[in-house]
């Protein structure tokens, strides 16, 4: 075994019900004393309960998917006005991607309190997007000083929201088997991700609006966006970026709906990986198990339900071969890439 691996240096606390302490402990911990509170409407209410403690000196609720840069502007301006020492965001992906926005030209420490299972909270990796064009980066200056996960939080979040965020943390799970830094540390974490995110996703269904289903889902995610952040981007990470930067695809749905066509395109060639993920899906094979689970939680199925085109479809082929890992387990082709892309679109069973 030989293989480099950097872990990220941050605090994760977990508990149910317990985010207004936990909040309140770490930004006392940055020593926050002018607090901007980032979430989006859908979040508001909850984000005064839990930042009811801290010094907040604004509570800034512009957001929107993606980070658009003038979301961007508007929420450094507000940083900047108020003149805020730590920023607390409470939400999704688009709500830390706004924080990080922020963190990433005034420096400012954030305490991420996640509502949904992308994971954003967890990397390093910060994205602006530009009109139809989204750039990322890496920055170590946007990565949450602190994470504090509570279920309780992620019982509004909607059965088919949650359902599409959690096939959205499996993914980087997935996916993180062969990208393109993988190492045995984000192997391990990432099977450990499908495991509880395989559990968590039925009892989600089941019961809504109980905490352990939702409790198992935020453990995944947290173990998918570790082993994510580490092993970087694989074929279905770059094509859903291309998907949701060229046609304002929806993040999770998009993922949701091109995992299974990703895993059956690569398995054959990864079998290390496809035995991992079986294992983690108590299946005979990854794609059996990933079927089985996506039937039992009604999973999204065709990309053309979220708004992409048939004409779509061949426009997005030589942009996904443009960005496709070199490395990806089996070669990336034009044919293969508009058969995989063909079938995500039309909804067809992944063989
Ligand atoms: P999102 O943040 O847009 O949330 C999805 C929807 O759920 C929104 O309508 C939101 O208002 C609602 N919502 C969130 N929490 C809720 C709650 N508890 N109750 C009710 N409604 C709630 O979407 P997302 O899927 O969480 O994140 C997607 C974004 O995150 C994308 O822009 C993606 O690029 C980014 N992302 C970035 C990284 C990274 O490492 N930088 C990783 C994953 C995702």
């Amino acid at each position: 075994m030989r293989f480099e691996h950097e872990t990220l240096p941050q605090r994760v606390r977990f508990g149910a019900g317990e985010a207004r302490s936990a909040v309140r402990a770490e930004v006392e911990r940055l020593g926050g004393a002018r607090v901007l509170v980032i979430a989006a409407p859908s979040a508001a209410a909850v984000a005064r309960t839990v930042t009811a403690d801290l010094p907040v000196v604004a509570h800034h609720t512009d957001v929107a998917m993606h980070v658009p840069v003038a979301t961007a502007e508007r929420a450094r301006a507000a940083a900047d006005r108020h003149g805020a020492d730590a920023l607390v965001c409470v939400g999704g992906g688009s709500t830390t991607g706004l924080a990080k926005a922020v963190a990433l030209t005034a420096g400012l420490p954030i305490v991420a309190v996640p509502t949904t299972y992308a994971g954003s909270e967890a990397t390093c990796v910060w994205g602006i997007t530009d009109g139809a064009r989204k750039t990322t980066g890496v920055d170590a200056r946007v990565l949450p000083r602190a994470i504090v996960y509570d279920a309780t939080l992620t019982l509004t979040l909607p059965v088919g929201t949650s359902v599409a965020s959690g096939l959205n943390a499996l993914a980087h799970c997935v996916d993180s088997m062969w990208a393109p830094r993988t190492d045995p540390l984000d192997q391990a974490l990432a099977a450990e991700g499908i495991r509880a995110l395989a559990a968590g996703l039925p009892a989600v269904v089941d019961d809504p609006a109980g905490p352990a289903g939702r409790e198992r889902m935020l453990y995944g995610a947290y173990l998918s966006a570790l082993a994510f952040s580490s092993a970087g981007s694989g074929l279905h990470h770059k094509i859903c970026h291309v998907l949701g930067g060229r046609y304002g695809l929806p993040h999770a749905q998009t993922h949701a709906v091109v995992l299974p066509h990703v895993l059956a395109f690569n398995a054959p060639a990864a079998p290390d990986a496809e035995r991992r993920i079986a294992a983690a899906l108590d299946a005979d094979s990854a794609l059996v198990g990933l079927r089985r689970l996506r039937r039992t939680v009604h999973a999204p199925t065709a990309l053309r339900d979220y708004g992409l085109t048939e004409a779509d479809v061949d426009d997005a082929v030589p942009a996904v071969l443009d960005a496709a890992p070199a490395d990806n387990p089996r070669p990336v082709t034009a044919d293969g890439v508009r058969q995989l892309l063909r079938a995500a679109w039309e909804g067809a069973e992944p063989v």
